[in-house]
């Protein structure tokens, strides 16, 4: 019987996460349907407004093709591909695309520190993790306030951050001035699927994937944050090469236990 339960208990869990998808998913949809039905009854009007609703249709279907993009690769969990980096220049690399990316109105500051060591991890998905990374901080910002990328080297002791080995690690950190986040978000901030965004916005996928990233690379990631005052997001990557030892996460671990 308590078997029974927990496999109750799992559906709905799933139940939840797919009905939220299929519910992000369908709006889009509903922008696509809605697009090409007024373009078709404006086929005789004027042109500019034809090709406005197509332009709307194609919006989302673009979205709904990124967010499956996103499920597939969250679900495939793509292999990660490591490789010596040094993260002093890839992030002084991204000065352009940061600035590009998060408007006029979001100062970015890099400060990549005296030293740097050598990481080994998968370099794209590493940028896509701070691009992802600032635009949570750009949301949580309303498009306006400061965001810093600092690299250092650090020190750990093992659990000192997370479940980390003890050992020397690269930190880079990601500060927001932006609105923080209570309890309540945070506990559940590296959830898959968990966001606090409008539907069709979030994704709930972006904090989990980096999370995924870090286990994966051997590091870690930790939050600081203070609402009203802002945000750290620090990835904690492993200066030496380590094997990159595959470890679970906790909401998939828990669904593995309760079989
Ligand atoms: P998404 O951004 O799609 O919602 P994430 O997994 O990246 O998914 O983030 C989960 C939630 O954590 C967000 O919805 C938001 O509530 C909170 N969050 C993430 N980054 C920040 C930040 N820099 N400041 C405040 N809250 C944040």
């Amino acid at each position: 019987a308590e078997a029974q339960l927990r496999q109750v208990q799992k559906m709905e869990a799933v139940g939840q996460l797919t009905g939220g998808i299929a519910h992000d998913f369908n709006n889009m949809l509903a922008v696509v349907v809605g697009g090409i039905d007024l373009a078709q009854r404006r086929l005789n009007g004027p042109r500019r407004e034809v090709l406005m609703h197509l332009q709307n249709a194609m919006e989302g279907a673009t979205r709904a093709a990124a967010l499956t993009r996103r499920l597939l690769s969250f679900a495939r969990s793509e292999p990660l591909l490591p490789e010596r980096v040094d993260s002093t220049d890839l992030i002084g690399g991204m000065s352009d695309l940061l600035d590009r990316t998060l408007g006029e109105r979001v100062k970015v500051e890099i400060d990549l520190g005296r030293e740097t060591w050598p990481i080994y991890v998968d370099a794209h998905q590493l940028e896509n993790a701070i691009v992802n990374l600032a635009v949570n901080a750009r949301d949580a910002m309303d498009g306006q306030g400061l965001l810093r990328i600092a690299t250092e080297n650090v020190s750990l002791a093992a659990n000192e951050v997370g479940d980390v080995r003890a050992g020397e690690y690269v930190r880079i950190s990601v500060t927001d001035t932006g609105c923080g986040m209570p309890p309540e978000v945070l506990e559940r901030a590296f959830e898959p699927f968990f966001t606090t965004k409008p539907v069709g916005k979030g994704t709930g996928l972006g904090l989990s994937q980096i999370f995924g990233f870090a286990h994966q690379s051997g590091g870690e990631v930790g939050i600081e944050s203070q609402v009203g005052r802002g945000t750290t997001v620090s990835i904690y990557l492993p200066r030496t090469e380590v094997a990159a030892s595959v470890r679970v996460h906790p909401a998939v671990q828990r669904a593995a236990d309760a079989e």
